[in-house]
């Protein structure tokens, strides 16, 4: 698979130490590394003296102290969380208690869809059950501070209730785990859904903000481009999923192991999830066929209609 995003695996923050990455802006890395967090979390605190944390973390006793040290002398006004993974949230009962500031968010964890009959949403365990926002926000809510303004923007796909933040004083986003410069992000269904995935990238390939910091990984610094290569990216896999379905192969596994060459061993789970994601929203859309609701064990064919399509050489 050539590389057609161009992703920054450097990384310029060294966990536990606070550093100012933009005006108003400070990031700290909590340092849960791993196949799918990167060097980890990146917690950030904005403005100074009044100030709102976004993503506070994990519950690890290491980062919370290390992120209330960063804010000593000061006052937390908000906690604001882009969504409820428990890399993400866990931490805000512990900031909570020191700092009492109010949490907000787009509301508990939840599927992105109804589950089917027998089916396990094997993200479960990844699920903050516990987090409820003291507000919740919706679609362009304001929540302010002193110099600093964050417009919510609901973005699901990644997880049902993820929310990006733009920073309207500086045209800048904390884009949560919905893109990142490292990696691309992961859907897997029923946690996650492709369509509103692609929707909310298209949401935000339609602003103005050219920065963004993710929620693991640097800044990105040419962000609208970026996004653009991330939805190039999902089209050309949808892409190559149909093509391999035309040439015969008819389950996930047949399909990762054509797809996805040279792939961390860790990471098969994962890329087979993201395959069912993209084969969910093609049933969806009629391109696709298979028995009843896609699964992960269901085998595929091109829709009758697509067949047409492909004969015809479209
Ligand atoms: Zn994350």
């Amino acid at each position: 698979m050539t590389e057609d995003i161009p992703f920054d695996r450097s990384f310029d923050l060294k966990a536990g130490v606070v550093k100012e990455i933009a005006p108003q802006v400070r990031a700290l890395c909590a340092g849960n590394s791993g196949p799918f967090t990167f060097e980890g979390t990146v917690s950030y605190i904005v403005g100074r003296g009044n100030v709102a944390i976004i993503d506070p973390g994990p519950d690890d006793e290491r980062h919370i102290e290390a992120l209330l040290s960063a804010v000593r002398g000061e006052t937390v006004t908000h906690i604001l969380v882009t969504h409820t993974h428990r890399d993400h949230s866990p931490a805000v009962p512990a900031i909570q208690a020191v700092t009492g500031a109010a949490s907000y968010g787009e509301g508990p964890h939840r599927a992105s869809r109804p589950l089917h009959i027998g089916e396990i949403n094997p993200l479960d365990a990844a699920g903050d059950m516990d987090f409820r926002p003291d507000h919740v926000l919706r679609d362009g809510d304001l929540v302010s501070g002193s110099g600093w303004t964050l417009e919510a923007i609901t973005t699901p796909g990644h997880c049902a209730n993820h929310m990006a933040y733009a920073l309207r004083e500086t045209n800048s986003l904390f884009s949560g785990d919905h893109v990142m410069g490292w990696s691309t992000s992961i859907v897997a269904p029923p946690d996650g859904a492709m369509s509103d995935y692609m929707d909310s990238l298209h949401k935000l390939g339609k602003r103005s903000e050219t920065v963004y910091f993710p929620g693991h990984g640097n800044v990105i610094r040419d962000a609208t481009r970026f996004v653009q290569s991330y939805i190039r990216h999902r089209q050309g896999r949808e892409e190559s999923i149909l093509h391999r379905i035309s040439k015969g192969a008819a389950d996930i596994p047949t399909l990762v192991r054509a797809i996805y060459i040279g792939l961390d061993p860790r990471l098969v789970g994962a890329a087979g999830l993201s395959v069912l994601a993209h084969l969910e929203d093609m049933v969806a859309r009629g391109v696709v066929s298979t028995e009843g609701p896609a699964s992960i064990a269901g085998t595929y064919r091109l829709s009758a209609r697509r067949l047409i399509a492909y004969r015809l050489g479209d």
